[in-house]
């Protein structure tokens, strides 16, 4: 099957690939995978060194002023609804789960700002549950190779975890960002580098239109 070959290439470069997000606890990834929507890693860990610092935790987080969280937080753009998501979820850690992470899908995407992407970043990395998030790299890297036909990422996730054993879930996630950001970029694709280039149905299409 073609889709074990590509699966094996990418586990072989990107063997041992970890997250972007610097954090040493759930209650950190949490709140650094909020910031990260439609911003940097790097930029988020530049934010979350001091933040954490004033933050420590879920008890610390939901008692932040609005406009000094906005301020703390504002490189990270989306900064309003951003700070409200993250107070707000911090409420709701501390009522309804002793201000801890609650390890269980349901409950996270109650939390605001949270989605299946980020729940399943927070269950796969920091508690080691099977999940594989599919952000804007895995969806698109995983269509290009025929891994997905779905329309939305939520169906993404279940024909990858259909075709990818549980354990490697997490893992491919990785490399699908992996490959996502160092070569298959969405808007110029290094495919004449690409050590997948010649399983890779996106290409042959292309090379099929010259
Ligand atoms: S060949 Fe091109 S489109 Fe296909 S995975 Fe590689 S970089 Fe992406």
């Amino acid at each position: 099957m073609q889709y074990q070959e590509i699966l094996r290439r990418l586990e072989q470069h990107y063997f041992g690939a970890k997250p972007g997000l610097d954090f040493e606890n759930p209650y950190q990834l949490l709140v650094a995978t909020i910031l990260s929507a439609q911003c940097t890693d790097v930029r988020v860990n530049q934010v979350t060194k001091s933040l954490f610092a004033h933050y420590p935790d879920a008890h610390a987080l939901e008692k932040a002023e609005y406009e000094t969280l906005s301020d703390e937080i504002h490189s990270c753009g989306f900064y309003s609804v951003k700070a409200k998501n993250l107070i707000a979820t911090a409420k709701i850690l501390c009522e309804q789960y002793g201000g801890e992470v609650p390890p269980d899908m349901d409950a996270l995407v109650q939390l605001p700002g949270v989605g299946r992407k980020t729940a399943n970043v927070v269950l796969s990395c920091a508690f080691g549950i099977p999940g594989l998030a599919v952000d804007t790299h895995v969806f698109r890297v995983s269509h290009r190779l025929g891994l997905s036909d779905a329309k939305d990422p939520e169906g993404t996730e279940m024909q990858l975890c259909a075709i990818i054993p549980q354990e490697s879930w997490g893992s491919a996630h990785h490399w699908l960002i992996h490959h996502g950001r160092q070569i298959c970029s969405a808007r110029s694709p290094k495919c004449k580098d690409c050590f997948l280039a010649d399983i890779c149905p996106f290409y042959q299409e292309q090379k099929e239109q010259k």
